[in-house]
């Protein structure tokens, strides 16, 4: 029997309620059994030294994640060696298995209007559905700036409230302005106890 498996790709630093938000109103409006959330590794679009270290942002993944039977969390990225590509993600994710047909990637609208510049993009519609999460207020104009190709493989979920973002719950936590009720409880221990996003000057998503 066929398994829908949504991959939900980001950074996660750190994972927020929208991102949990995102992943639960995807899951139900494709029928998908199960989202695997995939912080990546080494981003080759970020510097590496701005972001918190991959185990951490993995940890909180983890933490924000647990005790929900439809989601999980894959290390894929966190371990490899070399920069996270998400086309070699979705081939390790078919290598194991899963049919293509059966396999949506998940990230949201403004780190898709890139995905122009992405390793191997071209082969990205060939090996899964493209689903974006959309902020209120997103423009229509940005989605049909996307390569033909993509929009030809492309589901966009509207989700109404994601207006959180990681950028924020940063400067909040440097400015010690409190992010109770923005992250999951044990993400915001976890943030606290390792005192995450302190001193750091707060880069943009
Ligand atoms: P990002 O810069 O962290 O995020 C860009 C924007 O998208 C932010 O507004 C972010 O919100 C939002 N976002 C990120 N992940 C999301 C998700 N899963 N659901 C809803 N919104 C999300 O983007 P990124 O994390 O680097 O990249 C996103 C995905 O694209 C990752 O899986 C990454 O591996 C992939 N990607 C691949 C390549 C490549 O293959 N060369 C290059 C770039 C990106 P928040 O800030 O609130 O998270």
């Amino acid at each position: 029997m066929s398994c829908k498996v949504g991959i939900m790709g980001g950074t996660f630093d750190p994972i927020h309620y929208g991102h949990l938000l995102a992943a639960e109103e995807c899951r139900r409006s494709l029928k998908l059994d199960r989202i695997v959330f995939i912080p990546t590794g080494n981003p080759p679009h970020k510097d590496a030294g701005r972001l918190t270290s991959a185990e951490d942002r993995y940890a909180m993944t983890l933490l924000a994640t647990a005790g929900v039977p439809e989601f999980s969390v894959s290390r894929t990225e966190v371990d490899r060696a070399r920069p996270s590509h998400t086309v070699d993600t979705l081939k390790e994710f078919i290598e194991r298995g899963i049919d293509s047909r059966d396999l949506y990637f998940i990230t949201g609208l403004d780190a898709l209007l890139s995905i122009a510049t992405w390793k191997d993009y071209m082969q990205i519609p060939s090996l899964c559905t493209i689903v974006t999460a959309t902020r209120p207020g997103y423009s229509l104009a940005e989605v049909e700036s996307l390569p033909v190709e993509i929009r030809g493989k492309l589901k966009l979920v509207e989700i109404p409230q994601f207006a959180i973002s990681s950028t924020e719950i940063r400067s909040r936590a440097r400015e010690s302005r409190g992010i109770r009720f923005l992250v999951p409880r044990l993400v915001e221990s976890y943030i606290e106890s390792c005192g995450l996003y302190r001193d750091v000057e707060v880069p943009q998503s």
